[in-house]
């Protein structure tokens, strides 16, 4: 069996020979069924779908026109649908366990949201039919913008950006257009960033065209305060910081950071994913925020994972408000309106950043949520979120490492302290976890803890839930410390692919398929 230099098999093919596995003669396993991808089942001339012939018509297109068929794979009904359930059971879901993915919030998305999302009158209509015609969507995004606000304290939303780092994108060029407008564009290079942050961050920043300077973590786990105080300056535009931060921290001098950075005349931008442990708890306004985002998709529970659709709404202080970009929405006594265009613009909007008004099915969603959550059971969900994370912490820390000491905020963080004298890597940890049902926690993330291991269950898990995941992370722990490596080093081998050449895959992905 080929090893690479730490000892860890280089192919699954290598990795499944350690499995004890048996062969099977159709390529399936149990009942799980063996399944080629959509290129090599179908076939171009099948249909599912009887289509009428073409009628006589003349092409408009100049003689570009395609001469040839484009020879995409073609299924019947029933071979699509097995085609798709197939690969979906070979994916690891929220609906089949706990999915323990740090900073992600992987919370259930309760099925009113769905029944609510699928009503004709929000999921059917278009957005280029004429607003009158709309007025109900259009009114559920206000009523969506008005709970936004009022959770966060903030004059405004921008509701188009599409995912958490389209709205930091949202918010910075809200900055910039504001230091445009002052005339310190040129001047105001610097953007403060925690090393901790989430890659997004720097990001976008750069994305703006500022120069990113880190700020390095205490011993606490929060934004070195000497640093920062250090660093602030005439040429800083902005801080970028998430509260609680990506050590699952409240940033204790939140305030005095706000404060020193407005003094020194830039702008405070807070990353909001984390809205989950302080939702109703604490007012981003009262914290000195300029912009921040919202992920419905994380907070309010909307589905993501799988490169699903998000939605990154961007809440704003008063004096950033006025450079949000169209379309944006305005209610005239009692009818409502997306202004579409700058020159219809009262305000001065900083452009569009897509085709129309961002992500109506999750907006459906969010508010249902929020609706059938109201404002105390929002606040019920972050102190859950917060208890749930806290007892995992309780639970594991006798045989894990917390990074830092005390109690957490809405996910419990590890390094590999623990791991220290064994053979085992947070990867293979990780890994192991697979063979045992759960889908492994955020790894090597934040940066600034060795071999780091963020564990956010969300208020959504039940204490029985949280009991078996801790006691299935509790014997792995006291496995890798015992000395038994094996059952980690080829890990996971129970899964459909084994251990993945994870750099090989990085590096020469192979994103094109192609006829053998
Ligand atoms: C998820 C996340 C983001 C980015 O959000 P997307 O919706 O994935 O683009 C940014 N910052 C933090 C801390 C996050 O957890």
């Amino acid at each position: 069996m080929a090893m690479n230099s730490t000892g860890r098999p280089t192919a699954p093919a290598d990795a499944q020979s350690t499995a004890q596995d048996v062969d099977t003669f159709s390529g399936s396993r149990g009942l799980l069924q063996a399944e080629p991808l959509l290129f090599e089942v179908g076939a171009a001339d099948k249909c599912g779908v009887d289509l009428p012939d073409v009628p006589e018509h003349t092409s408009r297109l100049g003689g570009l026109e395609r001469s040839e068929a484009i020879g995409l794979s073609g299924l019947s009904e029933p071979e699509a649908m097995r085609h798709y359930v197939r690969l979906s059971q070979r994916n690891y879901a929220i609906d089949l366990g706990l999915y323990p993915l740090g900073s992600c919030t992987m919370k259930h998305n309760p099925r009113l949201n769905e029944k609510l999302a699928r009503l004709a009158g929000f999921a059917d209509v278009h957005p280029l039919q004429p607003q009158s015609t709309v007025q109900g969507a259009l009114a559920l995004m206000g009523e969506l913008s008005h709970w936004l606000c009022a959770i966060t304290g903030m004059d405004a939303v921008a509701l188009s950006p599409k995912a958490g780092a389209h709205g930091e994108w949202c918010g910075m060029m809200c900055i910039r257009a504001a230091l445009q407008e002052r005339g310190e564009l040129s001047t105001r290079r610097r953007v403060l960033v925690p090393q901790s942050a989430h890659g997004t961050n720097p990001a976008t920043a750069a994305e703006c065209g500022f120069d990113i300077d880190e700020l390095p973590a205490d011993a606490t786990g929060r934004v070195d305060m000497d640093v920062f105080r250090s660093k602030i300056g005439p040429d800083v535009a902005a801080v970028m910081l998430t509260n609680p931060n990506t050590c699952g921290l409240f940033e204790r001098d939140i305030r005095e950071i706000a404060d020193l950075v407005h003094e020194a005349g830039g702008y405070f931008y807070c990353d909001g994913a984390n809205l989950n442990a302080i939702m109703g708890k604490t007012r981003v306004r009262d914290l000195g925020v300029d912009a921040m985002h919202i992920n419905l998709h994380k907070t309010f529970s909307t589905p993501h994972g799988g490169g699903g659709p998000g939605a990154g709404p961007v809440v704003l202080s008063k004096r950033l408000s006025q450079f949000a970009p169209v379309p944006y929405l305005v209610q005239d006594g009692d009818a409502w309106r997306l202004v579409e265009d700058d020159a219809q613009a009262e305000e001065k909007p900083f452009g569009r950043m897509c085709a129309f008004h961002g992500q109506m099915g999750m907006f459906t969603r969010a508010l249902a949520y929020m609706m059938s959550h109201g404002a105390d059971g929002l606040r019920q969900v972050s102190e859950d979120a917060v208890l749930n994370a806290n007892y995992l912490l309780a639970r594991l820390k006798g045989e894990m490492s917390p990074a830092f000491d005390g109690v957490c905020m809405h996910e419990a963080l590890f390094d590999d302290t623990f791991l220290k004298n064994t053979d085992v890597t947070t990867l293979d940890f990780s890994k192991a976890m697979i063979d045992e049902g759960y889908h492994p926690m955020t790894m090597y993330f934040p940066l600034v803890v060795h071999g780091a291991m963020l564990i956010e269950p969300t208020e959504t898990e039940s204490k029985e839930s949280l009991d078996r995941f801790a006691d299935t992370l509790l014997s792995l722990a006291v496995a890798a410390k015992s000395g038994s490596s094996d059952r980690f080093v080829s890990a996971p081998v129970l899964a459909p692919l084994q251990r993945l050449d994870e750099t090989q895959a990085a590096r020469q992905p192979v994103l094109r398929w192609r006829e053998a």
